[in-house]
């Protein structure tokens, strides 16, 4: 795989080594067992795969490119390049400047941009409508397109797909960037509707299978589709896709769901007229360290912790795999490890932020599970690391 130029301060060389190790003994990627840091008083287990993945790095290298050629012209990106707080900071801090916010409200005025400045795509992509405000004004945007292959590809999959007339049902969160962006792009083409998780991939389901009426379906989803779309028309054959960053299992849940409803339908004969497989569209990354997270739980342990920004989707849902195993952390840093006695701790689902009093249990050696998001540098898993050890040796 491509290797990218990112800043010194993301590495970690001590991580980068324990990668490199698992990497030469497992180059298929078939061992998903963690890797094991051990000093006197703790042992860390560390997922086999975790942090930066393609799309991050390839968004930060292009990103200080930027940075780099813009001579003097403004650089503003669509909203936060990835959800990482530290990453966003340093890009504000080089002088890059947000125009909208994580909800797509507006910071800036795209009325006060001008044809020279330079306008970044974040990782997720961004909307149609977007990039043709962009266009109106004049920006080349896509000369610092930082939108990730991989989300790409669901978009390019889907085309093929809408192009022989299917809908494209997309698991996604409505106010996520990725979403909102890949719905966009869909919609120019095909009929596509959002869905948020397999609840509401089920109402679909009761809505084909007459177990619910149109105006219960048009109700529940009047948020998720175009104009045009019509659900008396446009639910007979569907392929399912997502945010590349959702649960995988989830998304695989979906489609199995969907292509069932669909055999009662329409019957097996003919299901690859009404059903297309998209199971090539699933991004790498997500499936690779959600299933790390899988094994990382069979280890015992004290407690795990999931390193990574609040807002980060694919580590949101990594804190949601190890919740159902064991006691589990969400930090952003080593900043939020406040004591011996004190953690700052994110809900994954409200977001809600609280201390946590006596999360470290008094035996030693304690054991650890580590594991962090797509978006957070290996420096803050190794701050972590170094500062749990040196609260635990005194
Ligand atoms: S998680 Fe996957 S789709 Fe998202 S940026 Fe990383 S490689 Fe790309």
């Amino acid at each position: 795989m491509k290797k990218f130029k990112i800043p010194q301060n993301y590495k970690s060389s001590i991580l980068a080594n324990l990668k490199a190790q698992k990497k030469q003994a497992d180059p298929l990627k078939k061992d998903f067992s963690p890797s094991i840091l051990e000093y006197k008083n703790i042992t860390f287990y560390l997922a086999r795969h975790f942090g930066f993945c393609y799309g991050v790095e390839n968004a930060i290298e292009i990103a200080f490119k930027a940075i780099e050629e813009a001579q003097g012209k403004n650089i503003y990106l669509i909203s936060e390049m990835i959800h990482n707080p530290q990453v966003n900071k340093d890009l504000n801090a080089y002088g890059i400047r947000f125009l909208q916010n994580t909800y797509g409200d507006n910071l800036i005025p795209f009325e006060n941009l001008k044809p020279d400045d330079i306008v970044i795509i974040p990782a997720f992509g961004t909307t149609l409508e977007t990039e043709k405000k962009l266009s109106d004004i004049g920006v080349q945007f896509k000369t610092y397109n930082t939108t990730c292959p991989f989300v790409e590809k669901v978009w390019n999959r889907s085309y093929q797909i809408g192009k022989k007339g299917f809908t494209l049902l997309i698991h996604g969160k409505p106010q996520h960037e990725e979403t909102k962006a890949t719905f966009s792009h869909i919609k120019e083409h095909s009929n596509c509707l959002i869905v948020k998780d397999i609840n509401e991939a089920k109402a679909i389901g009761d809505y084909i299978l007459n177990k619910i009426s149109l105006e219960q379906i048009q109700f529940l989803f009047k948020d998720r589709i175009d104009g045009t779309f019509d659900f008396k028309k446009h639910l007979t054959k569907i392929g399912v896709v997502n945010q590349t960053t959702q649960l995988a299992f989830e998304t695989h849940a979906i489609a199995t769901y969907i292509k069932k409803v669909l055999i009662e339908k329409f019957g097996e004969t003919h299901i690859n007229d009404h059903f297309a497989d998209t199971k090539d569209t699933l991004c790498y990354a997500t499936n690779d360290n959600q299933n790390a997270v899988q094994e990382l739980i069979k280890y015992k342990a004290d407690f795990s912790l999931v390193i990574g920004g609040a807002k980060s989707s694919n580590t949101s849902h990594l804190v949601e795999l190890c919740e159902q195993a064991i006691k589990t952390y969400f930090i952003e840093s080593e900043l939020d490890i406040i004591s011996k006695t004190q953690i700052k701790h994110t809900d994954w689902l409200t977001k809600e932020t609280n201390l946590i009093d006596n999360y470290l249990p008094p035996h030693r050696p304690l054991k650890v599970l580590i594991t962090s998001g797509a978006s957070c540098p290996d420096k803050i898993v190794e701050n972590v690391i170094n500062k749990l050890r040196e609260i635990t040796e005194n």
